[in-house]
């Protein structure tokens, strides 16, 4: 289907990454308003699964085959593949999910093919026959709109930028093969270290307590924690918290951390920098506790609460516990 646009699927685990379901339902929308096919392509050792999943929300999804080896950084060994079955179906523009290996996949395609990419799309309407790209940048104070000046493109679009929804019934999939002429330098995976946490991942967490400065040391994690178990949430922290030691930077929201969107996120202590509320100003729900009534987080806050953190999440828990005793 040449002029399409297609819509790389990557898996997290042994599962569709929920950033893939987005960026299809926002490639949908985008062929809708173009009057383009939309088509999902899943590359790797064994597809098939990933794409039967990715088929939940794309009418027609090819699955390519590509000899895999287990070390080899998954961009490296895949962009080849990619690559040639691009050159051969000759879509118009390729949608990505900005992942790590969505960002390497951009930018390995952009030079096996010549084409540019626009990187972090926060929405992608289509206006007078092209894509046009909307960018949050420093620190979502402005939004700036990209367009390609060519007819081909790489867009990336960050995690949360659109709800995902699943098709009324599920596409096919349709088994590819491509030889590809040349080979890239195999970037080598020496280890791999799974995140030690039980909880839902901060981007999939519906609940949020987060934790900032304002609380100050271990001692105060523990009672963030608390609260977090209480509502059935998550924990996720500002830069100072993660700076501090107190917490893994992979709980970190914000500009050079994770963006999120859950149903509700509560901030103990985050006086909500601009490279802070980037990453969690569309919540649904934001409650902020902070002894300073001008802190800046109460301009996106729909609850602030004004006053000493720790006797506020004590005062809720316990409220919380008698309430389900
Ligand atoms: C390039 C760049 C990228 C960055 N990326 C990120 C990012 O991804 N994520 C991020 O979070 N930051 C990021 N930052 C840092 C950001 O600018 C802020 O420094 C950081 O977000 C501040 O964290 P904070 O709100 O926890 O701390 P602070 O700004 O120090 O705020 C602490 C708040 O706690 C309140 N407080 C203190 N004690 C109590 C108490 N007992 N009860 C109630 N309230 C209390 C204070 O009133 C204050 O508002 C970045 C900065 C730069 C330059």
């Amino acid at each position: 289907m040449a002029g399409a646009i297609w819509v790389l699927g990557e898996s997290k685990g042994s599962d569709l990454a929920r950033v893939s379901a987005e960026v299809a339902t926002l490639g949908s929308a985008l062929g809708a308003a173009a009057g383009l096919d939309v088509v999902g392509v899943v590359a790797g050792a064994s597809p098939d699964g990933l794409a039967a999943e990715f088929a939940r929300y794309l009418p027609l999804v090819h699955s390519l085959a590509v000899p895999e080896a287990a070390e080899t950084a998954f961009a490296s060994a895949v962009g080849p593949s990619l690559a040639a079955l691009v050159e051969r179906e000759q879509p118009a523009y390729l949608l990505v999910g900005a992942t790590s290996d969505g960002r390497d996949i951009a930018g390995i395609l952009s030079v096996l093919l010549g084409w540019g990419v626009i990187a972090n799309a926060s929405a992608i309407l289509w206006q007078d026959g092209r894509p046009e790209v909307e960018v949050s940048i420093l620190g979502g104070k402005l939004l700036t709109t990209s367009v390609f000046t060519g007819q081909h493109g790489i867009i990336t679009v960050r995690p949360t930028s659109v709800t995902a929804e699943p098709l009324a019934s599920r596409g096919s999939v349709v088994p590819v093969t491509v030889s590809p002429e040349i080979a890239l330098p195999a970037v080598t995976v020496v280890s791999r270290v799974a995140e030690e946490s039980e909880a839902v991942p901060i981007d999939e967490a519906r609940v949020i307590v987060c934790a900032g400065r304002g609380v100050g040391g271990p001692e105060g994690m523990h009672l963030v924690q608390a609260l977090a178990n209480e509502l059935g949430g998550t924990v996720g922290a500002s830069r100072a918290a993660v700076d501090s030691g107190w917490i893994p930077y992979s709980q970190q929201i914000g500009q050079t951390g994770k963006t999120v969107k859950p149903r509700l996120y509560v901030g103990l202590g985050v006086s909500g920098a601009m490279q802070h509320m980037v990453g969690m100003r569309t919540s649904e729900t934001i409650v902020a506790v902070n002894r300073d009534a001008e802190a800046p987080i109460a301009e996106v806050a729909d609850l602030v609460v004004i006053g000493d953190l720790f006797a506020f999440v004590q005062a809720l828990i316990s409220a919380l516990q008698a309430r389900s005793t």
